[in-house]
């Protein structure tokens, strides 16, 4: 079924309107392009379950966005599959505080979704930026395919997590060096 991540906002009723739907990451522009750059893989559709409710003059968006990805170790590039869920709590403005601002900069857009504002006009309410974003936001930044994970060799490459390479590098961290050498001359 195709789902279209439009509501007319005409059509909220005074109790809310619940919404749960799934819709494949590829029909987020966002989302498809970070899987093109292989910085992670979708392995299921987003899943959505929200309340949307009139609070004042401005649309209220309560829920969560829920999907399984594949993303690549920090340490060994090895593909790691993490369940993703992240809760959200929004608001629909037709008045933003800043939007007439002389060309709205990145500064403001930035305060603006850190309090979790967007804009709509008229009277229909697109979420796919809203979902897209919240899904980007709970992307781990620093997936690891187990805590003892060894990475690769800076030497040669070889994922050292399949036995050692036999390079003969010095792998000790220029800065943990200091440290030690801090340590000795105490
Ligand atoms: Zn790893
Ligand atoms: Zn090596």
């Amino acid at each position: 079924m195709e789902v279209v991540l439009k509501i007319s906002v005409e059509k909220i009723p005074v109790q809310g309107l619940f919404l749960e739907f799934g819709k494949a990451a590829e029909e987020f522009p966002v989302l498809w392009e970070m899987e093109k750059g292989g910085e992670c893989r979708f392995l299921s559709p987003i899943m959505v379950q929200m309340k949307v409710g009139w609070v004042r003059d401005m649309v209220e968006a309560i829920g969560f966005v829920e999907t399984q990805v594949s993303i690549p170790c920090r340490r060994c590039i090895e593909p790691v599959e993490l369940p993703l869920k992240r809760d959200f709590s929004i608001y629909f403005t037709r008045n933003m505080p800043e939007l007439d601002a002389p060309a709205a900069d990145e500064g403001t857009e930035m305060a603006t979704e850190l309090v979790g504002l967007f804009p709509f006009a008229g009277t229909e309410i697109d979420l796919t930026e809203m979902i897209q974003e919240q899904v980007v936001i709970g992307v781990p930044a620093w997936p690891e395919c187990d805590e003892s994970c060894k990475g690769l060799c800076p030497g040669c490459g070889k994922d050292l997590n399949r036995g050692s390479c036999g390079c003969e590098t010095e792998t000790v961290d220029p800065r943990f060096a200091v440290l030690k050498k801090l340590k000795l001359d105490k």
